[in-house]
């Protein structure tokens, strides 16, 4: 998967929204260590974490399978922009079927687990699909028969609340893989001087 960071807030925006409270605005040291602190002390330890959604991110998402996507979707307080099957699987109507052990090719498409006869089985479910759209069925109802492997992107926005709750539900070693590694890749894509609020979320990785 990749994972683009396209926009953030600046922690300025939400030092000062804190500053509110208390006309404090004079004590900013314009995003440096003390409005930094200062988020983290409102919104964190006192729990006023209504701040903290003054902090928006804007991710672009590729490569994720439609498994993953729909386990993403459960997250309310989250805006998803997703890539339509229904107007793109004629990327798969033009080309050739794959052979079942063409695991690199079919990565194009396909989201693989390693497990051979897993990924095989996934290869043949694309194959049956592309065999379906070039008799003429129509994208659709074809996309009836894509397989939860089947690759997709979105542009996902998340205020940093939010974040806190999916990087610490996700990367938790009781979720899916995929999804793990989605919550450890999107912390990474995170500005660094916006790490710190996370480190408590975010899990170590096994392995
Ligand atoms: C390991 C794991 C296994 C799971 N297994 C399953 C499963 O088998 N089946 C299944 O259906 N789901 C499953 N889920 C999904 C899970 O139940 C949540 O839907 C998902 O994690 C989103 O979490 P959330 O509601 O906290 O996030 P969001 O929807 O982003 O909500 C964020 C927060 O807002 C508040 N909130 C949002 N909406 C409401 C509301 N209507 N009422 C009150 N408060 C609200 C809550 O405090 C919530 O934590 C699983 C999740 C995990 C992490």
């Amino acid at each position: 998967m990749t994972i683009t960071l396209l926009h953030h807030t600046p922690l300025t925006i939400c030092s000062n929204a804190i500053r509110t409270c208390w006309q404090s605005f004079d004590k900013s040291d314009n995003g440096g260590e003390k409005d930094k602190e200062l988020i983290d002390r409102v919104g964190n330890k006192f729990k006023h974490a209504s701040t903290l959604e003054h902090l928006s991110y804007n991710f672009y998402i590729q490569g994720i399978s439609r498994a993953l996507l729909q386990e993403l979707a459960r997250h309310r307080i989250a805006s998803l922009s997703v890539k339509s099957t229904r107007y793109t699987l004629k990327e798969l109507k033009d080309i050739e079927p794959f052979h079942t052990k063409d695991f690199e090719g079919a990565s194009r498409f396909l989201v693989l687990t390693g497990v051979q006869a897993v990924d095989s089985a996934s290869i043949e479910a694309l194959n049956n699909l592309q065999a379906i759209l070039k008799s003429g069925v129509s994208n659709d109802r074809a996309k009836y028969c894509l397989p939860e492997s089947y690759k997709t992107e979105l542009t996902w926005s998340i205020n940093a609340r939010s974040l806190q709750n999916f990087l610490s539900l996700r990367s938790d070693k009781s979720a899916l893989w995929e999804i793990q590694n989605l919550a450890h890749a999107l912390f990474e894509a995170l500005p660094m001087e916006h790490r710190y609020l996370f480190e408590s979320s975010i899990k170590t990785k096994e392995g």
